[in-house]
């Protein structure tokens, strides 16, 4: 079993209904805990973590969510994250004279729905084509981000390259970008940070996939 589908049935056990934990004694006497209980979302390990959500967003996704688990545990401190079953129906961001999809309504779409509701913050990754009026000066955008907030959405649409490796190091740049901004940070003008600016794809591929110090520490306890 892939960790994805254990961090997947995780939560589904997580999401059951059952509260109470069934405590019987053995027949030696000895009290025995009858029923395994996974851990719950916001059951956290550290009084300072928070819990993301990483889900799919629409029908399909070209890239493996899994492998943002390590790249994200490996660039932030107190969040647990894990990967929860993907959102297909999003089709009222659908606007269908621009054929993309609206990034705000996508981001309400995660805030209101109930598998959600108990995660600190989540992100969606969706290969659909996002825009925003007044944020789109290219007709498209990356992603788009509560900032401070619980919630943002990446699109994989237009990170795409005929090296496989490119195409990879974009998405985790990308979610890491949009993670920064729901963490509190604004653009950066240090042109090596992940916060960096990036207009179109390129821009993506001269910078690194990690924060500045600056950056790390205006995280505070996320960064640093
Ligand atoms: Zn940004
Ligand atoms: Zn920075």
């Amino acid at each position: 079993m892939k960790l994805s589908e254990m961090l997947i049935r995780k939560l589904e056990f997580a999401s059951s209904t059952e509260t109470s934990q069934t405590v019987k004694p053995s027949p030696s006497g000895l009290h025995t805990n009858w029923a395994w209980r996974p851990l719950r979302p916001n059951q956290v390990n550290h009084s300072t973590s928070e819990s993301l959500a990483l889900l799919q967003v629409g029908l399909r996704l070209n890239y493996p969510i899994w492998q943002l688990l390590t790249f994200l545990s490996e660039r932030l401190l107190n969040i647990e994250t894990i990967i929860t079953p993907s959102i297909t129906n999003v089709e009222e961001a659908f606007d269908s004279r621009r054929r993309q999809y609206h990034s705000t309504r996508i981001i309400v779409i995660l805030e209101n729905h109930p598998n959600l509701s108990r995660l600190d913050r989540k992100l969606g990754v969706t290969c659909l084509d996002l825009y925003n009026p007044g944020r789109d000066g290219h007709g498209f955008i990356f992603g788009e981000a509560r900032s401070p907030g619980p919630s943002g959405v990446v699109s994989t649409f237009r990170l795409t390259s005929s090296q496989p490796s490119l195409f990879n190091s974009r998405v985790k740049k990308e979610v890491v970008h949009e993670l920064g901004h729901m963490l509190g940070l604004e653009h950066c003008a240090d042109s090596q940070c992940v916060m960096h600016q990036s207009e179109i794809a390129s821009d993506i591929d001269t910078k690194s996939d990690d924060y500045c110090n600056r950056c790390r520490r205006n995280m505070g306890k996320f960064g640093s």
